[in-house]
């Protein structure tokens, strides 16, 4: 049975969630930090860490899934850095090395989208399979894959909210928000894209309104290319956008429309309802990937042969 204390952070755009437990269920101290300042956050989280640790009991590893672009690469110079993000005042900012020097333990990093689909891997909607693709259509698109229990990596991390959707121009004359792709998914289909199209905040229009029929295509098409090109054994749907439920029995049609029997599998026909899927772990699914993180970090650590963590902050 697992017992170690994990210190999990899913650091967001606008605000760091941070816990502190045995599992994602078992948690012992959780608390919602705002995204400010690197130094501030970065400082109030670490304090967070130290305190419940003074008081429950030593942590052994840190899992933090982070907002990106972010460099996984463990072997990296910058591993545990946010990289080129456009968040003002983030870039290439230190937060796995900062954090974990700071409590004294091993840490793992990665994309909140990776952690997430790790998470679903595990305890969620891809339970006993051996794959999951995890996209967030919220105030950006993103995606993570873990294929046989491995995060998919390479040059970094997955970036599927930026792939090229087909668009016409007589339905949806709106151009894209992505400031360098104009209409790439993430330009067509995130909160701000819905946003900008439609001039007010897409949880303002009803589920009859024509941008849902967009938001639906375009994110079907994309689940046909992850399903092409990864074939995995379930997509999970999650993020603001995707609690419209009433997109995901569209997307399924859409999605059999584009495959249009070419992909002969009960998943991608009688069964579709169970292969495009929302988070099984619903919004916790961030969190939990956090957690999962700091369990193959502890695990790594262990199987190192390492007797003791980083070297304490000074
Ligand atoms: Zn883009």
């Amino acid at each position: 049975m697992d017992t170690k204390r994990y210190a999990a952070v899913e650091a967001g755009g606008t605000k760091f969630v941070c816990a502190v437990g045995t599992g994602p269920t078992e948690i012992e101290r959780e608390t919602r930090l705002p995204t400010t300042t690197p130094e501030e956050t970065l400082r109030s989280t670490l304090e967070f860490f130290q305190t419940a640790a003074r008081e429950i009991g030593p942590i052994s590893s840190l899992g933090v899934a982070s907002f990106g672009p972010v460099d996984p690469e463990p072997s990296s110079r910058t591993y545990g850095y946010i990289t080129t993000t456009p968040k003002p005042g983030w870039r290439n900012t230190d937060v796995g090395n900062f954090l974990s020097r700071g409590l004294g333990v091993p840490f793992k990093f990665d994309t909140d989208v990776n952690g997430a689909a790790l998470a679903e891997y595990r305890w969620g909607a891809g339970k006993a399979l051996p794959s999951v693709v995890y996209i967030t259509v919220g105030t950006g698109v993103g995606g993570g894959a873990v294929l046989d229990g491995q995060m998919v990596h390479g040059l970094m991390h997955p970036e599927m909210g930026h792939i090229p959707v087909r668009r016409d121009p007589a339905l949806d004359p709106f151009e894209g928000s992505c400031p360098f792709h104009g209409d790439c998914l993430e330009g067509l289909a995130s909160g701000p894209a819905i946003q900008k199209r439609c001039g007010v905040p897409g949880g303002e229009l009803e589920d009859t309104h024509e941008v849902w029929q967009l938001v639906a295509e375009y994110l079907a098409q994309a689940v046909a290319v992850y399903t092409y090109v990864v074939s995995p054994s379930v997509v999970v749907l999650g993020g603001g956008v995707m609690q419209r439920r009433g997109l995901f029995p569209e997307i399924r049609k859409r999605v059999q429309a584009w495959v249009n029997g070419y992909i002969e599998h009960p998943k991608l026909s009688r069964d579709v309802g169970n292969y495009i899927v929302p988070p099984g772990l619903g919004d916790r699914a961030g969190i939990a990937g956090a957690f999962a993180l700091a369990s193959e970090a502890a695990s790594a650590f262990e199987a190192s042969g390492d007797s003791i963590g980083p070297e304490p902050f000074v």
